[in-house]
């Protein structure tokens, strides 16, 4: 693929003249319904991606965000990251493709996998992607025979107790370890420029980041016995909050210091900016022969709902065993002509994908009214660890995806990428006209 062209061709649908994401929904559930195509897509509004942006600046404003890619790799929301200056966090040769084929330079990316294939190192040697971390010595083995000049970043492993994943089971090395895989590197001529963790995902409690940034100064500490001068702290992804990490960075890492701080960030930037529609394909009326089974009698007593969908845990709603912990709720979709009332009779119900899989449920236990083959379903906050981790099972279609944008964020990209634009775009005019209507981006969004 050339450097700077989009894999796909992308359509951003402004919102203006009142225009919502939910007219976005409803215009597309019609349009499959009338073409009897009923696949699961999801709407994605980019305004969320650059208020998450605009918060993460205001409230880190030392802490560069590099977007992990793994999060939610459609080209379209690693081109906008890109335009607003992020870096990335890749975790594969594929993740460092995409990126660069976006654009992107291979300064602004950090390979963050501390377990890399030797052909994925030498991939990145050959293309200048240089800053990579590591946590074990055959990792330092490999670097040194495949990228020699790598700026290697020793990631620790922290505390994870107050997480949902529980990353630091699988990476990190433990403070003991770290003074002895810091000697091996210097034997090997490595350079170590800095230090990486990452509290899990989903991290609750922000007393972690502040205990696992002190660990970090510690091995700063350690580095600098060793003549190691380190300039380089990654305080990695799973934030739900920002307080105390100033407060910790400055105590443990101050302005003065000169150590350059980065974080990588996935789920904060792309959750809330995604909501997936979902249609009932099937139904079954379970009656229930238990007594057991009958301790409601207000709400649907003697039986259980079983639906199947059409996206399931293969497919775009894995979170269910990524992240059972976390609720997902899925919503009626209704047509503003369609309301019904708040008395309706709710059902214990079952939901299913549409594999053949029975580890493929998405909800149990749900108490919803009940549910009409073809009734459509939506999900909110659904743009972290969705698109990215689908699988083709059963060789079920993947969700389709349709993107959306406010005229101001859309304009505030020309804005940025003026450079660009005057370069690429002759008609000034004629591009502010059609930006206003489905413009199409093939090929803008890719130098943004
Ligand atoms: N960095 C690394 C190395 C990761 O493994 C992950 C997630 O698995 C992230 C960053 C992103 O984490 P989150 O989406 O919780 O911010």
């Amino acid at each position: 693929m050339m450097p700077g062209s989009l894999p796909v061709n992308q359509n951003i649908e402004i919102l203006e003249n009142g225009k919502t994401i939910r007219d976005i929904i409803d215009s597309k559930i019609k349009e499959l319904d009338s073409a009897e195509n009923q696949q699961p897509f999801f709407v994605a509004n980019l305004d969320c991606v650059l208020k998450a942006h605009l918060r993460w600046t205001k409230n880190l404003p030392r802490v560069k965000p590099f977007y992990a890619v793994k999060c939610n790799d459609k080209p379209t929301v690693v081109s906008m990251l890109s335009a607003l200056g992020t870096g990335f966090d890749c975790a594969s040769k594929g993740e460092i493709q995409l990126a660069l084929s976006l654009g992107v330079t291979p300064d602004k990316i950090i390979y963050a996998n501390p377990t890399k294939p030797s052909y994925h190192i030498k991939y990145a040697a050959s293309q200048g992607v240089d800053t990579m971390t590591f946590d074990n010595e055959e990792e330092l083995l490999k670097i040194s025979s495949l990228h020699a000049q790598a700026k290697l970043v020793l990631r620790i492993a922290v505390d994870h107790s107050k997480s949902l994943k529980k990353l630091n089971l699988k990476f990190g090395a433990t403070l003991s370890s770290a003074g002895k895989l810091l000697e091996r590197a210097a034997q090997l001529g490595l350079q170590v420029i800095g230090v990486s963790f990452h509290v899990g995902c989903l991290c609750t409690d922000s007393l972690t980041f502040k205990r696992a940034i002190a660990d970090s100064r510690h091995v700063f500490d350690m580095a600098k016995s060793l003549g190691f001068k380190m300039s380089l702290l990654d305080i990695g992804g799973g934030f739900t909050g920002t307080d105390l990490i100033n407060e910790s960075l400055d105590e443990f890492f101050p302005s003065e210091s000169g150590v350059r701080i980065i974080a990588e960030p996935g789920r904060y930037f792309v959750e809330s900016a995604f909501t997936l529609a979902v249609n009932v394909i099937a139904k079954k009326t379970v009656m229930n022969e238990t007594e057991e089974n009958c301790d409601n009698t207000e709400s649907g007593p003697d039986r259980t709902m079983e639906y199947y969908i059409n996206d399931g845990v293969f497919g775009s709603i894995s979170s269910v065993l990524n992240f059972p912990d976390v609720k997902i709720e899925p919503y009626l979709h209704r047509v503003k002509s369609d309301a019904v009332g708040s008395s309706e009779l709710k059902y214990k119900s079952v939901i299913w994908g549409p594999t053949c899989d029975c580890i493929d449920k998405v909800l149990e236990n749900y108490w919803i009214p009940e549910l009409r083959v073809g009734d459509w379903l939506l999900m909110d906050n659904a743009g972290a660890y969705t698109l990215s981790i689908c699988s083709d099972f059963n060789n079920f279609e993947r969700a389709l995806i349709y993107f959306s944008a406010s005229a101001d964020t859309y304009n505030r990209f020309m804005r940025s990428h003026n450079q660009f634009y005057a370069h690429n775009v002759k008609d000034d005019d004629a591009l502010k006209n059609n930006a206003k209507y489905n413009y199409h981006i093939s090929g803008l969004f890719s130098k943004l």
